[in-house]
């Protein structure tokens, strides 16, 4: 049922050169399910090589070419979508229904940058002369080098390789081995849609040896990671030592304000579920609740309550509302923070421990009254964990909101119109979503400030990345 997962390197799916491999878990039962190529370094070269010979080819290919094709492999991905779901669901975790949605999801992506693609328009500069044109033209950036993770597999990756395609960049994707099948079957949509071989190859290995040997290389003229923000300074590091363009989307710790005049309910019924998808493993799930003192209960009543019915199992369980946590490091870094915050005085409201001694179960967690000191108030918890505090004075909450060095996403409930703008002007964060939880569109853009990263994942925004500008001008004589 579970396919092991090959490389895919200048056109064909191929073991690595030493024929390594590293096991692949099912997360709900920590079982081995399938193997997983590893590049060396004599794939690494090959994959380049392919993707410089390729370069030149594919941004000769016209957009609206590139476009065709592009919509054809979102096709593939909507026809294919239940089996790549089973696919990541064995891998990753999540419910089956959240994998099919994240893989017909990528399909809307791969659509709406093929048409962008198309509009990657330049500009024309008044002249100081008759007779002479200025103009502003934009070109891919070469040869790129993408490093995905594991908590939305397919979604992560879509992005990149799509805003890579779309302004005619080839594209070496480093995909994450812990969920590597629904990955590759990704990669193999944009294949069999007609992307040329050459154009996209799909490695897998050590993470660091991996970035090390492709960001200095000087085929790659361009990297994008997704991950933590330990490992995204470390790249961008790299990536300017050897100056190349970077996009870092990195962790996120979102705040989500209630406000008194909030509807409570509402609020609820949208942060308690969005805290939840995932296994709380979203870089932008809401985490720091900081709520109304005078609809605190109310709010924490209702939270807690959701988070007890919450039905948390195996992802192919037609029922299971929450999947287990990717790997059992994640489970002991969600378990030591939860004592730690309890150590600190926080009172638990629900959840708090891990379930059975099989899989990576982990409860659905609520925290009240944690004191800044915890770990959790300052470092990502990347899991089922909500922490929610009161505030009494508005400008409290948003210097809260403001706090740490993250910057991602934020959400605030509030019918006051004057309160939703001072929101939008004061929060420090690359997307605020107020009164509803309305972000990761294709057509939006998606990315942090501060310690967050830079640059954007969506909306025309995305395309800017992977364009260089050029400045072109001609005398007519
Ligand atoms: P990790 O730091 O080991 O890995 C996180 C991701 O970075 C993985 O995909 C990994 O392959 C990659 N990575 C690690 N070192 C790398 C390197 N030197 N070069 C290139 N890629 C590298 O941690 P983990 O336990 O897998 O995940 C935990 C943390 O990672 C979370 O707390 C969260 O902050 C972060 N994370 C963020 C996102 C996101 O969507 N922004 C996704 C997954 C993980």
């Amino acid at each position: 049922m579970y396919p092991n997962t090959d490389l895919h390197i200048a056109g064909r799916w191929r073991p690595g050169a030493d024929r390594q491999t590293l096991p692949v878990l099912n997360p709900a039962t920590g079982e081995t399910i399938g193997q997983c190529a590893i590049a060396t370094t004599a794939d690494l070269d090959e994959a380049l090589a392919a993707a410089a010979r390729a370069f030149p080819q594919w941004r000769a290919v016209a957009p609206f070419e590139r476009a065709k094709r592009m919509r054809k492999a979102a096709d593939l991905l909507r026809e294919r979508a239940d089996a790549i779901a089973r696919v990541m669901t064995t891998e990753q975790g999540k419910p089956l229904a959240e994998a099919r949605i994240e893989t017909l999801a990528a399909a809307d992506i791969v659509d709406w940058f093929a048409e962008e693609g198309k509009r990657a328009y330049g500009r024309v500069i008044p002249a100081r002369a008759e007779g002479v044109l200025q103009a502003v033209v934009r070109e891919p950036v070469g040869p790129v080098a993408c490093f995905t993770p594991w908590n939305f597999p397919i979604n992560q990756a879509v992005r990149k390789i799509s805003a890579a395609l779309c302004t005619g960049c080839t594209v070496i994707l480093k995909g994450p081995e812990d969920t590597p099948a629904s990955c590759a079957e990704l990669v193999r949509a944009f294949l069999d849609a007609g992307i040329p071989g050459d154009a996209l190859s799909l490695v897998y290995g050590d993470p660091g040896t991996i970035s090390a040997y492709l960001i200095p290389h000087p085929v790659i003229r361009k990297i994008s990671f997704t991950g933590s923000t330990v490992v995204g300074k470390k790249l961008a590091a790299l990536a300017g030592e050897h100056m190349k363009r970077a996009t870092m989307e990195l962790g996120g710790h979102a705040p989500a304000i209630v406000f008194g005049d909030a509807d409570v309910e509402k609020a609820v019924s949208i942060l308690a579920p969005s805290k939840f998808r995932n296994a709380g493993q979203v870089c932008v799930s809401p985490t720091r609740f900081l709520v109304h003192e005078s609809v605190y209960d109310r709010f924490v009543d209702g939270f807690a309550t959701f988070a007890k019915g919450v039905k948390v199992g195996d992802g192919l369980d037609p029922q299971t509302t929450m999947g287990p946590l990717i790997h059992s490091r994640r489970l002991d870094a969600i378990e030591g923070l939860v004592a730690d915050a309890e150590a600190k005085g926080a009172t638990l409201r629900a959840g708090g421990k891990r379930i059975g001694n099989r899989g990576n179960f982990f409860e659905p967690t609520v925290l009240t009254e944690v004191p800044l000191s915890a770990r959790m108030m300052n470092e990502e918890p990347f899991g089922p964990v909500a922490v929610i505090n009161r505030f009494s004075d508005d400008d409290d909450a948003l210097s809260e909101a403001n706090r740490l060095p993250y910057g991602l996403a934020a959400y605030a409930y509030t019918r006051s119109a004057e309160r939703a703008a001072r929101v939008m002007n004061r929060v420090e964060s690359g997307m605020i979503s107020i009164n509803h939880h309305g972000l990761a569109f294709p057509e939006t853009p998606f990315g942090g400030v501060k310690d967050s990263g830079y640059g954007s994942e969506g909306g025309p925004e995305a395309l800017d990345a992977y364009l260089v500008t050029k400045f072109v001008t001609q005398a007519n004589f």
